[in-house]
């Protein structure tokens, strides 16, 4: 008999006003008896609509029953069908609108936990299964990577399982991309995208870090070394701005770099003296799961005050209702229908306010939401010393500029189309870079489909 229980079993958390003040994982993660009890919440539907809903097709009812079961290595096994970083999505992959939003037992009350069961399964064998990965017999073929994100890394490991020799060339000195440096310790320990990327090495994937492909060399000179096929991974990373006066003022951060200053260079460990400003108020400004990172980061760093502004409604607000939640529990406070109009700045070249309009929503304009409008004279201003920007990202054109035949939207994202091929011969992109910024899981998605068209072509060309 399936638990009919209209709640999924909640996952243990820590206290909001302790973990405010460190950069321990928020969500503790289910012990094996809650994951058995949630497990047989699933209904086993014969048409599996949740797989539909999962960009990688994870064989969901087939690992909860394993689970239900108390079988956890054949749960793995089962996921790592189709999924090489499972302990990363379980823990980030917007469920609620993708394998969960399609369960049948979320139309009378909650889906099933598919996100933190995948969790419990791969936490689960990190730390009982064998973590030796057999490597692949090489077939002699060379291909290269370039980016060492989500779309990269998996990339590389199906390539990897093919036997082909793959060098992913990374610009950073950590493979890992927004999972290393923007997406907080607090939601994903960088521990768990190590040890993932490890894997892949034991597989035999060579990775290159300090390597910035149309600096150190270019595509072409990729080809020249000898590699048959590039697949370009190197995501949406180039920091969008207000263009409002105030910008160029001590204390303004794009929230990548502030995200960045964080997670990769460690500011928030003892014995790092990674520069950071020490704030007392801080704005971040936007509201999507960047702008949550930043200004729960900002708390932690031991901001007194910290504001999310953002030009409309709770309603439009894109950042995952999971994060909200989480960051008003924190103490952030939103300050909703609020656009910054300029950044202000005392004699000594510091933030020291920032000036805001109230806005009122009119019609919805082309994205389909409703249009902000400024509602005129209801200009205030927040005494803050720190402004974040976290209003959006799009590629950087380093590659695409420095790359011959290469063709790019006006966007700046490269052409690609479903097999991820680009206009150039066998040069082939997927995830931000293509998409602009997006999800880790749809970036792993268009990692996997290159991988397969890469095979084919590579065996067209032999
Ligand atoms: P990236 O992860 O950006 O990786 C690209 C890599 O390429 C980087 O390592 C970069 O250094 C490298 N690179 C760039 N240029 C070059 C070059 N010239 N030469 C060599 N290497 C290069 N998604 C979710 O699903 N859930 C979340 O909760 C979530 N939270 C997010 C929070 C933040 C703060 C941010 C910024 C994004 C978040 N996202 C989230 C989005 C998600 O992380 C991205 O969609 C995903 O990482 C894209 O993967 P990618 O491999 O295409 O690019
Ligand atoms: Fe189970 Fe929900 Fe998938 Fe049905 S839709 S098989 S209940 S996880």
């Amino acid at each position: 008999m399936p638990n009919m229980s209209l709640k999924k079993v909640p996952m243990p958390e820590q206290e909001p006003n302790v973990r405010n003040k460190n950069f321990e994982e928020v969500a503790l993660g289910y012990t094996a008896e809650m994951a058995m009890e949630e497990a047989a919440r699933c209904l086993h539907c014969k048409n599996q609509p949740c797989v539909s809903g999962c960009p990688v097709n994870v064989h969901i009812p087939e690992f909860i029953a394993k689970v239900a079961a108390g079988d956890f290595q054949g749960a793995y096994d089962e996921i790592a069908l189709t999924n090489a970083l499972p302990a990363i999505c379980g823990r980030v992959c917007p469920q609620e609108n993708q394998c969960e939003g399609k369960c049948v037992r979320g139309i009378k009350g909650e889906p099933v936990a598919i996100g933190r069961l995948e969790r419990f399964v791969a936490d689960w064998q990190m730390e009982n299964g064998s973590d030796k990965v057999e490597k692949p017999v090489s077939n002699g073929h060379r291909v290269a990577v370039v980016g060492a994100g989500p779309a990269g890394l998996t990339c590389a490991g199906d390539l990897a399982k093919m036997g082909y020799q793959v060098s992913i060339f990374e610009a950073l000195q950590t493979p890992g991309g927004v999972l290393v440096y923007g997406i907080p310790q607090f939601r994903l320990p960088k521990e768990i995208v190590a040890k993932e990327v490890g894997k892949l090495v034991q597989m035999g994937v060579d990775i290159e870090p300090d390597m910035v492909i149309g600096k150190v060399d270019s595509v072409d000179e990729l080809f020249e070394a000898g590699y048959e096929a590039v697949f370009i991974g190197s995501g949406a990373g180039l920091p969008s701005f207000m263009n409002i006066p105030g910008e160029d003022l001590l204390g303004v951060y794009s929230a990548n770099e502030y995200l960045t200053r964080i997670n990769l260079m460690k500011a928030y460990r003892e014995g790092y003296d990674t520069p950071i400003a020490k704030s007392k108020a801080v704005a971040v400004v936007g509201g999507g799961n960047v702008a949550m990172d930043a200004a729960r980061c900002a708390k932690r760093m031991g901001a007194e005050t910290v504001y999310i502004v953002y030009r409309r409604s709770m309603e439009e607000l894109p950042a995952r209702a999971e994060e909200v939640h989480h960051a008003k529990e924190e103490g952030i406070i939103f300050k909703l229908l609020n656009n910054p109009v300029k950044i202000l700045g005392g004699e000594d070249g510091r933030v020291n306010g920032i000036e805001c309009l109230e806005m009122q929503l009119g019609e919805p304009d082309a994205s389909g939401r409703r249009r902000p409008l400024p509602v005129e004279g209801s200009n205030f201003v927040l005494d803050v010393d720190t402004v974040i920007m976290a209003i959006g990202t799009s590629p950087n054109p380093l590659i695409r500029s420095t790359t011959t035949g290469l063709e790019a939207n006006r966007h700046g994202c490269l052409v690609a189309d479903d097999a991820g091929a680009t206009t150039k011969e066998g040069v082939f992109a997927g995830g931000d870079a293509v998409t602009g910024a997006a999800t880790v899981i749809l970036a792993m998605g268009a990692g996997k489909t290159a991988a397969e068209s890469i095979d084919a072509y590579i065996k067209s060309k032999n």
